[in-house]
């Protein structure tokens, strides 16, 4: 892989120099720039082209190394990370938790039904722990559990041993540093840590959220407390979201309140975030109400507005597809107000119901009820 450009690799050819081989096609592509440009699109490979410089060869070469290894123990992927930062491009596989179950001590099977009990779903995910760490004399019983189960066997992960805070974080930094800016094969395994029992959950959660920020690759937690690990997957659902595709929810109807022929009838796009702040301010109303979730990528609504995703036509057929015109009896459909500007187009749209202009943001839903 390069970040080169076509022309910047054309420079490295010999039809740039007029140099031995020009255009000589013996890379099957008919010219040096057409080959040039099919490696800077990774469409083929340097070592088709024996005139090549040698810079140019040792270019591809680092590309072609990777940074992080990606591990896979049981159905969990672990590490393959290129980059430092997320918006650089996208983390790739979260930090996976796993959970130590040590059935020498009192109480195992306890702590085992409760990790298989828990789920938890945040988005459009269904989130459970990844790993269990099984110990002691009863360790080869626990299988069957929907859960990779990993029984006192040597982890192909390098621990980073949980010295203090600042220490560990910085050996994680460090290590994640050389993996991805130099590429040093030394560290290219993905890292873990194992955190020790202790009776504050506030500060190892404190620590394990860094570690997830940066850069552990997996967490190994001798504690097992749904609170704390809801708290760090929901932490861990952002931070390995691809900043390139916005969450979405279903675009449908969605129910709140158990709504009937007096229920209202609110509008959104399918955004997770403005769905999620809608339905949170439905659900608190003593009324029931409806939500209709028009498809729109994933993007907010002016912003699919400006890029012609929430229309006119695309409304229309969302309301036409959710036939609540015989459902209700109260024909009013409220708009997001940031869309204020539609309400002609969208009442001509759909001349059954009447369009009205609702808030523009989602907490000040409950007053403008009250005032409706
Ligand atoms: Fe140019 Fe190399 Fe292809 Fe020959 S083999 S045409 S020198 S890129």
């Amino acid at each position: 892989m390069t970040e080169l450009s076509g022309l910047q690799i054309f420079k490295h050819l010999p039809a740039a120099k007029k140099g031995e081989g020009t255009n000589c096609k013996k890379c099957g592509f008919p010219t040096c720039m057409a080959f040039a440009l099919k490696l800077a699109k990774n469409q083929a490979g340097i070592s088709l082209c024996e005139h090549a410089s040698s810079e140019l060869k040792e270019i591809f070469e680092y590309g072609m190394k990777k940074s992080q290894q990606e591990i896979t123990i049981g159905n969990v992927k672990i590490g393959g990370e290129n980059v430092l930062y997320r918006h650089d491009k996208t983390f790739i596989n979260p930090t996976a938790i796993a959970i130590v179950v040590d059935t020498d001590k009192p109480n195992w099977q306890e702590k085992l039904e409760r990790i298989k009990n828990f789920e938890i779903t945040r988005i459009n995910d269904t989130l459970k722990v990844d790993l269990i760490w099984a110990k002691g004399k009863h360790a080869e019983t626990i299988q069957g559990m929907g859960v990779t189960v990993v029984c006192d066997e040597k982890l192909p992960l390098v621990e980073i041993k949980e010295d203090s805070f600042q220490k560990t974080a910085e050996k994680l930094v460090f290590t994640r540093e050389k993996a991805v800016l130099e590429k040093d094969e030394n560290y290219s395994t993905p890292v873990y840590v194992h955190l020790e029992h202790t009776e504050d959950l506030n500060d190892l959660c404190a620590r394990a959220a860094y570690y997830i920020c940066k850069y552990a690759n997996m967490l190994m937690f001798e504690d097992f407390d749904e609170a704390m690990i809801s708290t760090l997957m929901t932490l861990r659902q952002n931070i390995f979201t691809d900043p390139q595709k916005p969450l979405k929810v279903e675009a449908k109807v969605y129910e709140f309140n158990n709504p009937d022929e007096n229920a209202l009838v609110f509008l959104t796009t399918n955004f997770a975030l403005t769905y999620f702040a809608v339905a949170n301010e439905l659900e608190a109303l003593n009324t029931g109400s409806y939500l209709i979730v028009t498809p729109s990528d994933g993007m907010s609504v002016l912003t699919a507005w400006s890029a012609e995703k929430f229309t006119a036509q695309i409304v229309a057929k969302s309301v036409t597809t959710a036939g609540l015109a015989e459902k209700v009896k109260n024909k009013r459909i409220i708009i997001p107000g940031l869309l204020a500007h539609m309400q002609d187009e969208l009442q001509e749209a759909i001349p059954d119901f009447e369009i009205v202009v609702g808030t523009n943001e989602a907490y000040l839903i409950s007053d403008f009820i009250k005032a409706l």
